[in-house]
């Protein structure tokens, strides 16, 4: 069996991934730390398991909750990857491919901007029930 690859980086290329196999899920997240950590309305998201992740060139990173490292690019400042214990969380727009991935829910929605409407998904006010 093949598992599918697929690659990504930061906006300058300085670091770069490749995923392998599917993600455990697809999310949209609208939290204020999503927010101000992309510089963006909304972080569309997918997480794998750590050892499905490949992470080529230096990354910085800082706790954005506790055992959250949020890793970014020194050079160009872009996101990368999110080390959450065993999991990896990506950003759709970090992969090189358009349309690879589509959320299968959205969380924080109590923070989406007014003037954008709701996925045809499961909606979730904060955070994501387990
Ligand atoms: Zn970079
Ligand atoms: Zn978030």
């Amino acid at each position: 069996m093949t598992e599918r690859l697929r690659n990504g980086g930061c906006a300058c290329g300085a670091v770069r991934f490749t995923t392998r196999g599917e993600p455990a899920r697809a999310g949209l997240c609208h939290c204020l730390t999503c927010r101000k950590a992309h510089a963006a309305a909304f972080n569309p998201f997918v997480v794998f398991r750590a050892e499905q992740v490949e992470v080529q060139g230096e990354t910085a990173s800082w706790e954005s909750s506790p055992g959250y490292q949020r890793r970014f690019c020194p050079a160009c400042g872009a996101r990368v990857v999110n080390n959450n214990g065993d999991e990896i969380e990506i950003s759709v727009a970090s992969f090189d491919e358009v349309g690879a991935f589509a959320p299968q829910y959205e969380s924080w929605i109590i923070r989406r901007e007014p003037w954008l409407p709701p996925l045809k998904v499961p909606q979730y006010e904060t955070n994501r029930g387990d």
